[in-house]
């Protein structure tokens, strides 16, 4: 049976919810449990192709096969980093790109996955935004970069942890993105916790509220990165529009409505935004506020100025916070040898000379 193609015009496998098919299959006079058969082999089974959907039957599966495709993408690159981290290049429809990663600890498997073509957020020190926000990602396009994933995985290892922190702006696609992160923590999905899930934000306020209020707990890191406004318009150009102080109120909502404390991530870059005194003021900002801090020492992005600072400054930088009682973690690095490591994802086929042209209208972005 035909698997059909990325470029097919046909709905993907992975755009409806389980009401969704339960409509579908209502609409055919097909029995309603077979809309869970469906998704079973879909999130549960790790099934890669209508063939191996064995427990429908094969009319059923023809039926499916004429008005699905199961893929939307192709994997145009997979590389495996010495840490057995995965990083997935994978060519959409369209033809554009997005990169999605596979990370592996003793007691965890992490994955994570992008929600735009590029990124409009122009942070200095990220090497998603080179190249502007092309478009948003279709939900389907963020959940089958999970499928894409968990068919990675070897049979006894199960996905433990989501970071929505490749490619994008989630809070900025918020209406592909929640029905993606139900297919995750379903039960007929791949049923994992919702505490397990964490959406990494510039820091869109009113977005951040909306997240908060659909109940659904899923975790909050929010890229913070300077300890004023002054700093923060330099490394998040975004923020001049924004402000820290909004980003910090809407962070107390959250945390009033969720009851989740709220991340803050902190990429220090040398020179920039790493000395003691940057810690100091940092942890006056964040005093009596409920929240966590990660510090993540710059990977390195050609085509950047910026520098990561060193791992004893990192220690030093921490050692302030925490002795101003704010809970501080040091992020492990995954990846780098394969470009996987945070920051590093971006848009591939890009030449240096469009990024030469590019980064003459960026005042805040410097070619090496
Ligand atoms: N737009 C969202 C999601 C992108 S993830 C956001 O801004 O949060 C952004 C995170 O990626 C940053 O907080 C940081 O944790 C990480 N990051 C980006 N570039 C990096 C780099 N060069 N080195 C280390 N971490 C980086």
């Amino acid at each position: 049976m035909a698997d059909n193609g990325p470029s097919s015009d046909l709905q993907s496998v992975y755009h409806f919810s389980m009401a969704e098919w339960q409509e579908w299959c209502a609409a055919r006079e097909i029995k309603k449990y077979r809309a869970e058969q469906i998704f079973r082999a879909l999130y549960q089974r790790r099934v890669r192709s209508f063939d191996e959907m064995t427990d429908v039957p094969a009319e059923l599966r023809q039926q499916l096969a004429a008005e699905f495709t199961f893929w939307k993408s192709e994997i145009e690159t997979h590389q495996v980093a010495r840490d057995r981290t995965e990083k997935l290049l994978l060519r959409l429809a369209d033809g554009e790109f997005v990169e999605c990663v596979l990370m592996r600890e003793p007691q965890r498997i992490t994955i994570c996955i992008s929600t735009q073509v590029g990124c409009a957020m122009g942070c200095v020190f990220c090497a998603s935004g080179l190249a502007g926000l092309t478009r948003s990602l279709k939900r389907e396009e963020i959940v089958e970069q999970v499928a894409r994933l968990v068919h990675q995985l070897d049979a006894g290892e199960n996905l433990t942890n989501v970071v929505v922190m490749g490619i994008g702006e989630p809070l900025a696609n918020l209406p592909e993105l929640l029905p993606a992160l139900e297919r995750l923590h379903e039960p007929l999905g791949w049923n994992m916790g919702t505490r397990r899930i964490t959406v990494s934000t510039v820091g869109l306020p009113e977005k951040i509220r909306q997240l908060a209020r659909e109940g659904k707990r899923y975790g909050l890191a929010i890229s913070l990165h300077a300890p004023n406004d002054e700093l923060r318009n330099r490394i998040v150009p975004v923020n001049r529009n924004i402000g820290i102080d909004a980003i910090l109120e809407a962070a107390e909502d959250f945390f009033e409505i969720t009851g989740r404390r709220v991340t803050y991530e902190y990429v220090l870059l040398a020179g920039q935004n790493d000395s003691r005194e940057h810690a100091r003021e940092l942890a006056e900002l964040l005093r009596g506020r409920q929240s966590l801090v990660n510090l993540i020492p710059m990977n390195t992005v050609s085509l950047l100025d910026s520098r990561g600072s060193t791992y004893d400054q990192a220690r030093m930088f921490g050692d302030v916070l925490q002795k101003a009682g704010i809970m501080t973690t040091i992020r492990k690095r995954k990846g780098s040898d394969i470009d996987a490591a945070c920051g590093q994802l971006r848009l591939p086929k890009v030449r240096q000379e469009d990024f030469v042209v590019q980064l003459k209208n960026s005042p805040e972005k410097t070619v090496k």
